[in-house]
Parts: structure tokens; sequence; C-alpha cells
């Protein structure tokens, strides 16, 4: 059932077995998961089912580090920011849950065997099952296309799946309707979660709407699923017990903020022969329903022999050069460069097999972009607090410091010169680098909008917000779904894995009820 909480007289209490707080992708999972359970759930929602300006300036904060957009990185209604996300999916890879000796706070406390019993169904949810993604045979097949192995042993390849992109609100909002045991409050902001006196328990949540109403919802087991920055401003928003928030007695709730450092024009392949370049290389291909497009990773052992971070690389046709020089625009300076490399490439290629001729003598050949999404070094001082500005709800508004470090860019140096030298080997195009640029770092850095690691995940209560389970350590009842809890966050865009954590969730949580 949907109940907005602006129609509810005011200081209404509603009592529940299951609180969640945020209808995203993690707390509409987790929710329907108790679908028809006999348990039952209220689920708090900020927004409605469509954007609000009013809402959505709640997300607005300050930041302190590298400029960031929080307010345009996210979405304040039902679906959260499912309702505008590219939908790129991807398990995270076994490497991203160890502690390397050379990443400093890495590892998670269990391995990807845990996991892996839950991405068949989250990849269902997100709507790209059968999850293929590192199956080359599989792909061959389907699409008939001519996919090369990695030659240089510093590469391997990846399938990124494409979501359609799933909306979580529209896509499960009806179900979550017609779902006797379930109560999904729309427009109601949860300004605190109310603890026992020795804030060991969580006893209520406390609701505003913007309306000026004020109501209480509570629960035997509470869930924060806010989203991965306002999950540590919900635990430090959490103070009237303890004032430095909930789960915050070792002063780590909101640190280890971690982005995936995007970065775009760092390097070109400028390709004579598009032939060479197999379509999945550069673009979605579709097989039945699904489409995916070829990640290039890092391999395991190149990762340990270098001592770097993880990294995806993706490729994308970027423009077209002909021998009259003229170029795309937006990049006028390059064009000398870029024409050179294609006359050798051409060179390159020149035993002929292949080697495409279009119908325009002008033809010179491609520019190929490459995006690049890196793992960052999980950094206590990367980091979400509490602004002294006041939102619309009198609440301290977010502050962000996102930091980044020489090791982040080293990282990235090291697998665009490596992505070079494997373009060549395969005989697809040539790179020019321009990673070292000094203006580029970290100026031309851009965020996912993935936000990871402000709650992270740890056995020992000194080195993380929450245990094994998702459980606020310290408190009997409290969890959080997200990508808040990844302690390291590996470079595959992390829904698919956040999905997969609140379905783990559930069942844990199942276990508790009886
Ligand atoms: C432009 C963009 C592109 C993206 N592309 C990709 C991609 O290709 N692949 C990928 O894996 N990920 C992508 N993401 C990230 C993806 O959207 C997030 O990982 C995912 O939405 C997180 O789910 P969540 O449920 O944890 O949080 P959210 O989606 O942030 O949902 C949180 C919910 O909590 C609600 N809420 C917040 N505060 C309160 C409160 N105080 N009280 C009650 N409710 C509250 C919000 O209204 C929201 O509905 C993208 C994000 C953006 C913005």
């Amino acid at each position: 059932m949907f109940i907005d909480a602006r129609t509810l007289p005011d200081r209404t209490s509603l009592d529940s077995d299951l609180a969640i707080i945020g209808g995203g992708p993690a707390g509409i999972t987790l929710a329907r998961a108790f679908a028809r359970s006999g348990i039952r759930v209220v689920l708090a929602e900020a927004g409605g089912l469509e954007g609000d300006a009013d809402v959505q300036a709640l997300y607005q904060g300050e930041n302190a580090g590298i400029d960031y957009p929080l307010d345009g990185a996210r979405l304040r209604f039902l679906g959260g920011s499912s309702n505008h996300w590219g939908g790129y999916c991807r398990p995270l890879d076994p490497i991203d849950f160890e502690q390397r000796d050379w990443v400093p706070y890495s590892g998670w406390p269990f391995g990807i065997d845990e996991l892996l019993p839950y991405y068949p169904q989250a990849s269902e949810i997100v709507e790209v099952a059968p999850g293929r993604y590192d199956d080359t045979d599989y792909w061959r097949r389907t699409t008939g296309e001519t996919i090369p192995e990695p030659v240089t042993q510093r590469m391997r390849l990846q399938f990124v799946h494409f979501s359609p992109p799933t909306h979580f609100g529209t896509r499960y909002g009806p179900e979550l309707k017609q779902a006797d045991n379930i109560r999904v409050l729309l427009n109601a902001n949860v300004v605190e979660i109310k603890a026992d006196a020795d804030a060991t328990r969580a006893e209520q949540l406390d609701i505003r709407t913007l309306t000026g109403l004020r109501h209480r919802v509570s629960a035997r087991f509470f869930v924060v699923a806010t989203g991965g920055l306002e999950n540590a401003r919900m635990l430090l928003l959490s103070n009237s017990v303890v004032p430095a928030g909930l789960g915050n007695r070792h002063d780590l709730v909101g640190r280890f903020f971690m982005e995936h450092p995007h970065m775009v024009g760092f390097g070109e392949i400028v390709t004579a022969d598009l032939a060479r370049v197999a379509r999945i290389f550069r673009e979605r291909v579709k097989a039945g329903e699904r489409s995916a497009q070829v990640a290039f990773n890092p391999s395991e052992s190149f990762l340990r022999k270098r001592r770097l971070l993880n990294a995806t690389f993706m490729a994308g046709v970027a423009g077209e050069y002909r021998s009259d020089a003229k170029v795309p625009p937006a990049e006028p300076h390059k064009a000398a460069a870029h024409m050179d490399m294609l006359r050798a490439s051409r060179r390159f290629l020149a035993d002929g097999e292949g080697l495409l001729k279009p119908d325009d003598p002008d033809y010179i050949g491609l520019w190929l972009g490459i995006g690049c999404a890196c793992e960052q070094v999980p950094d206590p001082d990367s980091r979400v607090s509490l602004s002294d500005h006041r939102d619309a709800l009198e609440l301290p508004k977010i502050r962000l410091d996102w930091r980044l470090g020489e090791q982040d860019r080293r990282s990235v140096v090291e697998h665009m010169q490596s992505l070079a030298l494997e373009f060549a080997a395969l005989g697809m195009g040539r790179m020019i680098l321009h990673v070292e640029d000094d203006g580029l770092w970290p100026k031309a850095v851009n965020g996912g909008s993935h936000h990871m690691g402000t709650t992270r995940m740890s056995d020992d209560p000194k080195q993380g917000v929450v245990d094994r389970q998702c459980r606020v350590h310290g408190m009997e009842n409290l969890y959080v779904a997200g990508s808040s809890v990844f302690p390291t966050s590996g470079s595959a865009n992390p829904t698919l894995t956040l999905v997969a954590l609140a379905l783990r969730l559930a069942g844990h949580l199942k276990e508790r009820f009886q």
C-alpha cells in the first residue's frame, strides 16, 4: 500500500516489524524480499512518485574537497538514483575483496564466494540476466563477433551488461503497492533514528514532511538505505542520544568516501581500420533482449605484479579523420598528432589483410575515445560530515571532502600505458596518451555518481561501521544497505553488488525474525 505522509494526521505512529529508510534499489529490493511474508514492513521514502524541486533541494550540500555535484549525482524520490542511472552492470572481481598489502585499508571480511549465490538474482532484478560477464565464447556465439583474446597478459576482457535501465520505482513500485504487508510511506523524510538510552537498540524513526507534519515509525529491525552519501548523514543526524551519531563510537561514520574516478580524454585510440576493432569493443551489442560491451580490465596477475588498483576501460567511436584535415572541432589542437598517428597506423596495418577501404578517398581513420573508471584507495580523510548550514527541515546539510592521492594517479597512468600496448599488440590501432598532462589530474577527473565506503564493513568495530551482516557495530537491530558498506570499491559499477548485498541482508533478517 502507498500512503502519502502529508495526508496522515499530525503525529501519527505506525508500528511495524521491519522499517526501511529509503526507496532506492537497496530499499526496494529489501522490501520486495518481504512481500507476502507476513512480516509488517514500513518503507519510509523522502520523495513521492516523481521528482520535486523542494524535496530534491534537501540533497544540496557543501564541498570541501574535489568539486562534486551533491545534488545532481542522486535523486530523491521513489526509485532513488535508479531514476537516472546508466544501467552499467558487472560484479566485483575476486581481488576486490582481498586485503592487499599495497592498498591501505583494503579488503572485505569475506571473499566473493559469499556474494556469488546472490548475483544471479540481482542480475534478474536489474534485468540483465543471464549474467555472462566474462564468457567470451558466449558473446562470440550469440553475436557472431570476432573477439580476440588479449595478448599482453596485462589485460583481460569482461562484458559489461546494460540494464534497460531498470527504474526501480516504476518497475517494482506497483508490486509493493499491492503487497498487503508493506506500507510505502511517501514524502516521509526520516530526520532521526531514535535509540534507547545506551544507544544499543534503535527504537523508532522520526519523520517530517515538508508541510510540517511529524510522524513516528516503530519496528523490531531498522535498515538505513538512503544511498551511499546519505547513509552516513542519516547516522550522524541520529545524535540525540550519542552526540557523535549512531554507530560512530570510533569516529568512522562518513570516513573512507570512495568514488570511481572517471576519466575521459586521458587517452585516445586512433585506428585506420575499424574492422579490426570488433563492434562489441566499441559499442553495445545486442544478444536477444540483452546488450553488452567489452570492458578491458587489468589482469589479476598484472595487478599483483605492479601493485596497482583495479580499473575498467571502455572505448567508443568519437570521430572520423579525413585527409583534408577535417577533425572534430572540439579537439583541433590534437589534429596534427592524430593525423600522424593514423598515417603510422595505416603503415602498421599495411599488410593489407582486412584493411578497410571506404569509398571516400579522403578517409584516413577513426578516433576512439577511452572512458576509464578506477578504484580509489580507501582514505579516512576522504569523508562525509555535517555542514554548519541547514536545509529546509532545519537539519545540517551534508559536507563532502572527496580526496584522491598520488597512488590513485599512478595507477591510472600505468593502466593507460598497458592499454596502449594491448591495442597495438592486437593490431587494432595506436593510442595517444595524455595521462601525464599536469592539467588533467585531478581537474579532469569526475565521479560516476557511485558513492561508497562511508559506513564501511569490517569484523573489527575499530575498523568499520557495520559488521559482515551489515549490522551497525554496537547496535542490536540497526542495519545499513547500499554501497556505503563497501570497504573497497573495485572498479565495477556498484548497483548490481548492492542489490546482491540487499538480497543477502534480507536472508539474514528473515532468520532473525524466526
Ligand atoms: C547519473 C547516474 C548514473 C549512474 N549510473 C550507474 C550505472 O551505470 N551503473 C551502476 O551500477 N550505478 C550507477 N549509478 C549509481 C546508482 O544509481 C546507485 O548505485 C543506486 O541508485 C544506489 O541505490 P541505493 O538504493 O543505495 O540509493 P539511492 O538510489 O540513492 O536511493 C536512496 C533513496 O533513499 C531516499 N532517501 C534519502 N534520504 C532519505 C531520508 N532522510 N528519509 C527517507 N528517504 C530518504 C531517497 O529519496 C532515495 O529514494 C548512477 C547514478 C547516477 C546519479
